[in-house]
């Protein structure tokens, strides 16, 4: 197929393009830039051998938009391109509101006036709300705690109501659990702007000395060590799963998440980085950080049985990956 990747020089949409590739499918990447590199490109030229095709432009632009699908023959759009900072979407919330709606808003448009079928949307775990995990597919939406997890939740409400109004327009909505890790290359990871937010990167700036110590948000929630659960997955277990809902797409709306079904507390990840790396991470315990809840894992059995994904990879190799990438890079 030929797949339009927005936001494919980004964390999760560069590892997706690498398997993309590796399955003989033609990738467009757009990407404005906002939050990653251009050098991207040529990390993934070394890693797959293909150079994609990349065009520059922010897809809340329609007619730069349209352009595209007037160049290219595009079979299915994967739609990674959005922001993601909670915090920022909490104090800028009309650009997070702007930025993800409009986009998810300005591609299905763009797919039903050029014909095209297929779309799968980066949805989160964050649109559960706080429910008891393991979390499923079919339990009702809670409203979020942040602007940026309301985009998510609006996002997947505005495609549904698309699919249901277009027989031709097949969408699937994945809800990633935490993705972690990197590519084994070491060539490519997550590289966030200014101080990190997500647990492992900042774990692998402060093992690194960038950063002097961990804060743990909290040790008193209902969990084994009192630290909060979460389902970490790898990055490339996640770039599988895309190419199995793209590849296996079902009439309709179709729902899944990827995560790997399994809690790991912030201070089991911790250790593990120490002991898999060899490194100290000095953290210290804190308060809890507004708006957290305390465990959050999947039930991963509906992309098992219906796309033949599963999660394969290990906590140790998450670290491992992670790290190596932090000290390639630096
Ligand atoms: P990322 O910031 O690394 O990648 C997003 C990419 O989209 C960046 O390269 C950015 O430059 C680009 N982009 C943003 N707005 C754009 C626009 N209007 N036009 C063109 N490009 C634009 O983030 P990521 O971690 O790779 O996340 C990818 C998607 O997955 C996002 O939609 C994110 O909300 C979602 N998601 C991420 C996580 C996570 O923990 N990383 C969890 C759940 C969902
Ligand atoms: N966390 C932490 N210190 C940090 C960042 C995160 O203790 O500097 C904890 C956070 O409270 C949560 C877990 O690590 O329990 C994962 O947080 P992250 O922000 O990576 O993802 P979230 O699940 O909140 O989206």
């Amino acid at each position: 197929m030929n797949i339009l990747v927005t936001g494919g020089l980004g964390f999760i949409g560069s590892h997706t393009v690498i398997e993309l590739v590796k399955n003989a499918h033609e990738v467009i990447i757009v990407d404005s830039l906002v939050n990653s590199k251009i050098e991207v490109l040529d990390r993934l030229h070394e890693i797959t051998g293909v150079k994609p095709t990349f065009y520059q432009i922010d897809v809340t632009d329609e007619a730069k938009v349209e352009e595209i699908f007037l160049t290219h023959k595009i079979d299915g759009v994967i739609h990674f391109a959005g922001l993601k900072a909670v915090g920022e979407s909490v104090s800028k919330p009309i650009a997070y509101y702007y930025n993800n709606l409009v986009s998810t808003m300005v591609l299905s448009k763009m797919c039903l006036k050029h014909g095209i079928g297929k779309f799968v949307f980066s949805s989160s775990a964050t649109v559960y709300g706080d429910q008891p995990s393991p979390l499923k597919e079919e339990m009702a939406l809670q409203k979020t705690t942040n602007p940026y997890g309301e985009t998510k939740a609006i996002s997947e409400r505005i495609l549904t109501d698309v699919s249901q109004a277009n027989d031709g327009f097949a969408v699937s909505l994945l809800r990633y659990f935490n993705p972690v890790g990197a590519h084994e290359s070491g060539l490519i990871g997550e590289d966030p702007n200014g101080i990190p937010n997500n647990l492992m990167p900042f774990v692998t700036k402060v093992a690194k000395g960038k950063l002097t110590r961990l804060s743990v948000f909290g040790n008193d929630y209902e969990t084994a060590d009192g630290t909060g659960v979460r389902d970490y997955i790898h990055v490339m277990d996640l770039a599988e799963g895309h190419v199995k809902a793209i590849e296996n797409l079902s009439k309709g709306v179709n729902v899944y998440n990827l995560g790997t079904g399994t809690g790991v507390s912030v201070l089991e990840l911790v250790n593990a980085f120490m002991k898999v790396n060899n490194v100290d991470v000095p953290y210290e315990i804190v308060g809890r950080r507004p708006g957290d809840i305390a465990i959050c894992f999947a039930d991963p059995e509906k992309a098992e049985q219906e796309l033949g994904w599963k999660a394969t990879r290990s906590v140790e190799d998450m670290v491992r990956d992670a790290w190596k990438f932090e000290v390639d890079n630096s």
